[in-house]
């Protein structure tokens, strides 16, 4: 799989002779397909007028006409999905900032590096990417039209994945959560973010979900035949909680499905503003009421993370992936995610901590006393007839950790 070498490399750096330097590193890591330019306009010309616009930006932050944050502002708007590494003088405090200010556009940040910019750093960074690009090559610009949202939903062209979530403890599964794939039949595995918000604009939102739902119960009875028991996480959106019918409708599927609301988790996050927290707070009791879990999703963003902490029932905190992965490393992540913990614990809440990638993350979950994981270093989302067989790996593995853990 070395394909990923014809993949096109945009070098953006007002200075000369690091453009050199830079195309020169990446010719002899073996990319053939490298562009470079020497401000953001000429920058955003080049993605503007190319036939097939680059998967990977290394942008200089600090630019003469344009800065490199008024030129991701321009990308963004012009509906980049590539990935970016950004490139400064700055220190690393800077540069982490503006990752963080690229996480709310679709643009994905690798990295950065600091001037000088070593050889090696650089092979580290692009190597981080690879996985990426056959996720994000195919979300090019193409947009699709509620109408054929609305077909994928009546022609089950919906495909639940699902990611394992494990105790950290004991490394023992404890569920998986469910995330909606669209298997479009002429482009392929559509990520949500693409047709989602479609949905969630144009009243189709109780429809998909209701699909999902669907889809998540069958699938659970599915793996209790074959002796698993897997309770599933599904995700709402805001927009499910404006309509007092939706729990009905749920616990309806529910008990068509023969399942058990115990074993139904439903995650919430407010990536768009309730609208009245009364119907909310009816709906969200009404669940609870009926013994399905209530989740707080990507705790830690948005803007009223604590307020809904305060205003819903919730069972389960998930801390967002951007408060997990690296942590360990970083002080301020680890600042708010121990605090995170801590407010977990004195709520009573379950902990899951997502986007735990490696076992630097894992064990700092292990030290810190985290009650659950999920991530890529646990499993990536995986269609519901590859989850025994992850299963059966998964025992392996986790034998192993606890025994490295007790070590
Ligand atoms: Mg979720």
């Amino acid at each position: 799989m070395d394909d990923h070498k014809d993949f096109r490399i945009l070098v953006i750096d007002d200075e000369a002779f690091m453009l050199k330097l830079i195309g020169k590193a990446l010719h002899r890591l073996g990319y053939s397909q490298v562009f470079t330019c020497s401000g953001g306009q000429s920058g955003l010309d080049f993605i503007k007028s190319a036939p097939s616009p680059p998967q990977l930006v290394l942008l200089d932050l600090n630019m003469p006409q344009m800065d490199g944050i008024e030129f991701i502002r321009h990308l963004a708007d012009a509906n980049f999905t590539g990935s970016i590494i950004l490139i400064s003088g700055e220190d690393e405090r800077t540069l982490q900032s503006v990752e963080k200010l690229l996480t709310s556009s679709r643009i994905t940040v690798l990295g950065y590096l600091v001037k000088p910019v070593k050889p090696a750093a650089l092979k580290l960074l692009i190597e981080r990417w690879r996985p990426f690009v056959s996720a994000r090559q195919q979300s090019s610009i193409k947009t699709y039209s509620v109408e054929s949202v609305s077909r994928a939903i009546h022609n089950a062209e919906l495909v639940n994945y699902y990611q394992p979530k494990v105790q950290v403890a004991s490394g023992e599964i404890v569920g998986v959560e469910t995330l909606v794939r669209w298997q479009h039949p002429a482009d392929g595995l559509i990520y949500p973010d693409r047709f989602v918000p479609l949905a969630e604009n144009n009243n189709l939102i109780d429809e998909l979900s209701y699909a999902i739902i669907r889809q998540a119960l069958g699938d659970l009875g599915g793996w209790q035949l074959a002796g698993l028991s897997l309770p599933v996480s599904i995700n709402l959106s805001m927009e499910n909680l404006k309509n007092l019918d939706f729990a009905d409708a749920v616990f309806e599927l529910i008990a068509q499905a023969g399942q058990s609301a115990e074993d139904i988790t439903l995650e919430v996050t407010e990536s768009r503003l309730v609208q009245s927290i009364k119907v909310a707070l009816d709906i969200l009791t009404r669940f609870k009421l009926k013994r399905v879990n209530l989740s707080i999703d990507d705790f830690g963003t948005g803007h009223s993370s604590l307020s809904q902490l305060r205003d819903f029932p919730f069972d389960e905190l998930k801390v967002d992936r951007g408060f997990v992965h690296g942590a360990w490393a970083n002080k301020k992540l680890h600042a708010i995610y121990s605090a995170s913990l801590g407010l977990a614990r004195q709520l009573e809440m379950t902990i899951v901590a997502e986007g735990v990638e490696d076992l630097d993350d894992w064990n700092l979950l292990r030290q810190s006393g985290c009650d659950q994981a999920q991530g890529y270093f646990i499993a990536r989302p995986m269609p519901a007839q590859d989850v025994p067989a992850w299963v059966a790996d998964w025992e392996i593995r986790r034998r192993e950790l606890v025994a490295q853990a007790s070590e």
